[in-house]
């Protein structure tokens, strides 16, 4: 990637369905797993950084 080479550790931002309502919520992958809290702005349900996605 172009411009990127900085960024070693890359973080991916994807959007999954929230497990409890339903709403997309924004959630950053590191290395396969979260790198930090997902928190739904619906519900407020939270997957804690580190699960595997
Ligand atoms: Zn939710």
């Amino acid at each position: 990637m172009d411009g990127c080479m900085e960024a070693r550790a890359a973080i991916t931002i994807s959007e999954v369905p929230c497990p409890q309502c339903g709403e997309g919520m924004e959630i950053f992958i590191k290395d396969g797993a979260l790198a930090a809290d997902a928190v739904c702005e619906k519900c407020g349900y939270t997957i804690p950084a580190g699960s595997s996605v």
